[in-house]
């Protein structure tokens, strides 16, 4: 962004300071005076010319407002997701800190980030997003007292002005027009209006609450004062005949409701609303599921970026298997904390076997329970209660229940309850947590770091701690500065990793992990935090380096010259000459020969694109051991170099893709992308970054060590004698037929179909997925390589296990995952929701997307 001009940019430093401030309650109170900063421009601010506010300008009223109510508004809306980004990455740069001086494991460095944070998902609607307005009634600029709007100046400097709020960004027409339509009823009233509430009066103000389809639903609000109820409803009458007959008719509102509110804030308890006209409730609609909104029940604010929002917490809390239309069961129980009126526990249901959430509010539960009924989902249970009660004794009865255990909290800005944390936290079912929070850096924070410190006897904080290991800031609030974070928490007591951590601990101890800081072109994925373990350095690490690391520069001056290495050349010649020989050779072939050559074919492209690349370059599922020995007996009749060797290169592909520092950089042209790259040394960049790369998981995996320490053996009986001998001992092929087709040709496709995948996938194809990368999608190289040609997709997610969008099609190796998963082989499979593929789209694509 650029900002010409100098009043702009103090305008951006006003923005930034206004970020900071608390403003999370607009709208969502009726009696919240909302701005405290338009007091008329004292002469000590006159005096600092140079720090001059913008309202002090000789701006008009609309524009005050909008500075106070829609700050951002000055900004394009990609300065306004840009300036969310910079703060949420602060205020998680300073948890960063926070944690890694909590465990004193290293000495904290500033700034840095020790997860990742992915690029902020944008509000699908940037206009009049809004579903529920409150229009308060006051002074207008032209002292008219009866004016319908939005407060300017505060009561106690007596300097209030009330503004329509018509030219405010977030703001629908049906809510303007509702607000225009209450103040010309109001001004035909033969009854004042209730200004500052001690001041006597009656009219107040109006909530104007609308659904997607455009249903509204008006509650006004009344000062009874010393009027009868037959008084009352006399008005009450001239209210409804003007909104059903009157002027008003032209809102057509679906449901019209009056509440009589003798104090600032009432309750339907101490005052119940009174259905003057249409439906008690409107309904509406959140990724498929149907909610009831009340009167005063809770809602985010901007529906179509609660989609976005509730698609990301359930894809943290139960990631998807499978892409099948949101509907995959993976089994377990979520407990939601904090459930509201249950929308998180509700969008999730499907893929868990039970939801329980916990609510302190009872008419919040009573609408969760009846939006579940709503939907028909049976495995959702609503308590009522505080959790810090409620959770302990919750949380013995839980851990005699089978099935994985899953905790979603969504806590107001006064955080959690130390016992909610201790009783999350002492529950070692729970490996996973989500952590929502529109205020990070407040209470939060505290949370943040009770859930992660080292074990504290004395705080009886016993569980194993958890490190963040995503976050994902949400916008819900397009023109303010607000917006939704999503916090990933894990914890890795688990299985898998068990067999690992004695040697893992050590490789730590030798090598301290260095955490990429700040994740930028490449979305990214889970990467896990070193763990503390009574303050010792231990358990498992698995960083994966696989993420576009923006920060490298390659070197300035000459090229270092280039060395060929006449070994390679020359056994590849002949390699490429055995396999051209093998072609020849083909009519003579048997069948069940050309068979077995494609059997080989499978298992060794499987060894490399489900073996070596997802499994062990990209850690994006879980293997069991029978598995894992599989792929690697595959991996070595691939002969690809080990296992080790091909994730550390490729991962430095990932990280220093299209630079010296990667190994086929394609920018050095179709052949060297393609093979040149194995006949000449390699650029001592590769070398370099190759070095101080994380392998802490490989080094710490059994089989990949295994299969590098005989590698070599490995590949003579499994790449050669095994595909040779087969044939030729089982059906009497010959040995000469046997050794050129399913033995050398078929060695030779499989590493021109690899190679494919760095040559012709850098080059040739459509980036729907981000146009500022080489990588591209490719439909050919997807074929031959079994699915690795989704190469746009796979280097703006790299952690997918899918390696594509459109799961198996023309994409075996997602097919073969998905059959090991179902065998029990195979788990935890990563997998990029729709919404941040389709946010991504909109945001880096080149247009070209077919996904719609
Ligand atoms: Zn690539
Ligand atoms: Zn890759």
């Amino acid at each position: 962004m650029t900002f010409a001009a100098t009043g702009s940019r103090s305008v951006l430093f006003v923005k930034r300071k206004i970020l900071l401030r608390d403003t999370c309650r607009l709208f969502s109170t009726n009696d919240i005076v909302l701005a405290d900063q338009g007091k008329p421009p004292s002469k000590k601010r006159w005096s600092k010319s140079h720090k001059k506010l913008p309202w002090t300008d000789g701006l008009s009223w609309e524009e005050r407002l909008a500075d106070v109510v829609t700050p951002l508004w000055r900004l394009s809306y990609d300065e306004q997701l840009e300036l969310k980004q910079n703060h949420q990455e602060r205020i998680l740069s300073q948890l960063s800190e926070h944690l890694s001086r909590d465990s004193q494991s290293s000495t904290p460095v500033r700034g840095k980030l020790s997860f990742p944070v992915l690029p902020i998902l944008p509000s699908p609607v940037r206009d009049g997003y809004r579903n529920k307005s409150t229009f308060s009634v006051n002074r207008g600029v032209d002292g008219n007292p009866k004016t319908v709007g939005f407060y300017v100046g505060t009561g106690k400097e007596g300097n209030i002005v009330c503004i329509n709020g018509d030219h405010l960004l977030n703001m629908p027409e049906k809510h303007k027009l509702v607000a225009r339509c209450y103040q010309d009823f109001v001004r035909l009233s033969s009854l004042e209006p209730c200004l500052l509430f001690h001041t006597g009066g009656h009219w107040r103000e109006v909530t104007v609450r609308t659904n997607k389809e455009g249903r509204t639903m008006a509650i006004v609000y009344f000062h009874p004062q010393m009027l009868t109820p037959e008084e009352v409803a006399v008005h009450k009458a001239d209210l409804v005949d003007y909104f059903t007959r009157g002027p008003g008719s032209v809102c057509q509102l679906d449901s019209l409701l009056f509440q009589e509110s003798s104090m600032t804030r009432c309750t339907h308890e101490d005052s119940p609303y009174q259905l003057l006209h249409g439906q008690p409730h409107i309904y509406e609609e959140v990724l498929g599921f149907k909610f009831r909104i009340s009167a005063d029940a809770f809602f985010q604010v901007n529906q179509a970026a609660a989609e976005v929002l509730y698609g990301t917490v359930r894809d943290l809390c139960v990631p998807k298997s499978e892409e099948s239309g949101g509907g995959t069961k993976v089994g377990g129980t979520l407990l939601d904390v904090c459930c509201g009126t249950g929308a998180i526990g509700i969008t999730v249901s499907p893929r868990v076997d039970r939801i329980i959430g916990i609510e302190l509010i009872e008419q919040a539960v009573q609408d969760a329970k009846h939006n579940a009924a709503l939907n028909n989902i049976l495995n959702c249970e609503f308590i009522p209660g505080k959790a810090e009660v409620v959770l302990p004794g919750l949380m013995s009865r839980l851990s005699s229940t089978g099935g994985g255990l899953t905790a979603v909290v969504n806590p107001a800005r006064a955080g959690l309850h130390y016992r909610v944390v201790r009783a999350l936290r002492n529950q070692p079912s729970i490996h996973r947590l989500v952590y929502v929070s529109c205020k990070p850096d407040g209470e939060a924070m505290r949370n943040f770091r009770e859930l992660c410190c080292a074990p504290n006897l004395q705080k009886k904080l016993t569980g194993e701690a958890f490190s963040p290991t995503l976050a994902v800031p949400v916008d819900m609030f397009p023109h303010t500065p607000h917006c939704e974070l999503v916090l990933l928490f894990e914890s890795f007591g688990v299985l898998f990793y068990k067999e690992t951590r004695l040697e893992s601990a050590r490789a730590l101890l030798l090598q301290k992990p260095s955490f990429r800081a700040k994740m930028t072109e490449t979305e990214t994925r889970n990467h896990r935090a070193g763990k503390q373990q009574n303050g010792d350095a231990a358990a498992e690490t698995s960083t994966v380096e696989d993420v576009f690391d923006d920060t490298y520069a390659e070197k300035e001056g000459p090229k270092p010259p280039r060395t060929l290495v006449w070994r390679n050349i020359i056994l590849m010649s002949l390699l490429h000459i055995g396999a051209l020989y093998g072609l020849i050779a083909i009519p003579s072939a048997s069948a069940l020969t050309l068979t077995w050559t494609a059997v080989c074919y499978l298992i060794s492209a499987l060894g490399v694109t489900a073996g070596a690349h997802r499994l062990w370059s990209h850690r994006s599922y879980k293997a069991s051991f029978p598995l894992r020995v599989f792929l690697a007996l595959a991996n070595s009749m691939a002969f690809q170099n080990d296992i080790y060797e091909w994730a550390r290169d490729h991962r430095v592909h990932h990280k220093y893709s299209e630079t010296d520092a990667d190994p086929h950089n394609a920018t050095r042209g179709f052949f060297f992308a393609h093979i040149g790259w194995l006949l000449v040394r390699k650029h001592p960049d590769v070398i370099e970054k190759g070095q101080k790369l994380e392998m802490v998981d490989l080094k710490a995996d059994k089989v990949v060590m295994f299969q590098r320490r005989h590698y070599k053996l490995s590949v003579i009986i499994l790449c050669f004698l095994v595909p040779t001998l087969v044939p030729w001992y089982f059906w009497g092929e010959s040995l000469v037929v046997a050794y050129f087709i399913p033995g050398l040709l078929r060695y030779t496709v499989v590493l021109n179909a690899t190679w494919l995948v760095n040559s012709a996938a850098h080059i040739w194809g459509n980036r729907p997925y981000d146009k500022n990368i080489n990588p591209r999608e490719n439909p050919l190289v997807a074929f031959s390589a079994i699915g690795e040609g989704f190469h746009n997709y796979h280097h703006t997610f790299p952690f997918d296990y899918a390696t594509s969008e459109f799961g198996c099609k023309l994409n075996l190796t997602t097919a073969f995952i998905d059959l090991m998963c179902f065998l029990g082989l195979a788990k935890d499979c990563k997998k990029v929701s729709k919404e941040m593929i389709i946010a991504r789209i909109q945001r880096t694509g080149d247009g070209s997307n077919k996904s719609g």
